[in-house]
């Protein structure tokens, strides 16, 4: 292990170093720990594993302070962020468009857009996916909780989760005797970590005991009618793992997760790989240093041999403050870190299904044995 000090060549801005404290760790690996120099504008320490990577996260650094050298914009830009999961040359056995198959067979009902009842094998392999994602979660030893399908709003604008995410929402309206309700005060939530927030509002995270949550649920998202398909569905069930504390520490959490789920998928075979969503990490990208252009989510994507497209069956979101600040979840002083992954089960489903077909007989062994 090697600590570093660095001293910056002019001072950065308080919100500038915030950032830094947040975003070093996650885009580089390499940091083990980060701690700005009290009362100094100037200065900061981290430790990291080998001496060789420190000009890569200085260089980072001074990128996220907006105080990069040429000589950095040229480095950071040959520079991978980092290698991702890829299992696209694994063969896939069905081709076919299985639609037509799974509601002839009533393993898939359909009720109108995006609204599908389950049975038979795609029942099955739901459940199979379900118990899996269930039982990977729990290898990082967390809390579990179970949430309401509804989600007041106002906690919804608390962290801006409404103004930043558009539109795409489910109203829920109750009904009683004789009232006409004008403005709804419910929504069927997007994600199913988001009552995590409100629940940890105003606590510290110890920095020994940071916190890991495990929750799973009903979620709705109204991508337009003619979005809508088995891979794309108005609501689904959803599994989020939730982690809580240093940057450091949900770095490694998401990494973690990322290499469990990414092992189960090479392990029972699927078409499928990693990569990152939005724009990746370039420094000829000015608004680098601002939290939007951040590459903070990352996709396990699963092909479709059918339609040639893919869909993406799981996410891992790095959210610095973004909900521990409005929450007021702290850790050591400062805002925590948070960040999630979530597993859409239907999806995951889905993607093996169009992968291997409905003929149990041409499946891997282990799903085969498993449903
Ligand atoms: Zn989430």
């Amino acid at each position: 292990m090697i600590e570093k000090s660095v001293t910056l060549s002019r001072p950065a801005e308080p919100e500038a170093l915030e950032q830094l404290r947040f975003y070093l760790p996650y885009l580089c690996d390499q940091v083990l720990n980060l701690e700005i120099v009290s009362d100094s504008r100037s200065e900061f320490r981290y430790t990291c594993r080998e001496e060789n990577s420190s000009s890569r996260i200085e260089a980072i650094a001074r990128t996220l302070l907006g105080q990069q050298e040429k000589s950095d914009v040229e480095f950071l830009n040959q520079v991978q962020t980092r290698t991702a999961f890829d299992n696209r040359t694994a063969p896939c056995t069905c081709n076919h468009d299985i639609l037509p198959e799974l509601l002839n067979g009533g393993h898939l009902i359909s009720f109108g857009p995006g609204q599908y009842g389950m049975g038979n094998l795609f029942l099955k392999t739901f459940k199979y996916f379900e118990r899996e994602c269930y039982r990977m979660t729990l290898k990082q030893n967390p809390q579990e909780f179970v949430y309401p399908n509804l989600i007041p709003r106002n906690l919804m604008e608390s962290s801006d989760y409404t103004n930043s995410q558009g539109s795409g929402f489910t109203w829920f309206t109750p009904s009683p005797p004789g009232v006409y309700v004008e403005s709804p005060e419910h929504l069927g939530k997007p994600a199913v970590c988001l009552h995590c927030y409100p629940h940890f509002r105003e606590r510290t995270i110890p920095q020994d005991r940071p916190l890991t949550i495990t929750t799973q649920g009903r979620c709705y998202r109204y991508e337009g009618i003619e979005q809508f398909s088995p891979d794309r569905l108005w609501e689904f069930i959803m599994r989020e793992s939730v982690y809580m504390g240093t940057p450091v520490f949900v770095r490694d959490s998401l990494r973690e997760i990322e290499t469990l789920a990414t092992g189960w998928m090479k392990s029972i075979g699927l078409r499928a790989w990693v990569q990152q969503a939005g724009d990746p990490l370039s420094v000829t990208n000015a608004g680098l240093a601002s939290p939007e252009n951040m590459p903070v989510k990352w996709e396990l994507r699963i092909a479709l041999p059918a339609s040639g497209t893919s869909l993406a069956a799981a996410s891992f979101n790095y959210h610095a403050n973004h909900y521990s600040k409005p929450f007021e979840i702290s850790e050591g002083g400062n805002s925590a870190a948070t960040g999630c992954a979530g597993f859409g089960i239907e999806r995951l489903t889905w993607g093996f299904l169009a992968q291997n077909g409905l003929d149990t007989e041409k499946w891997p062994e282990a799903v085969r044995q498993a449903i």
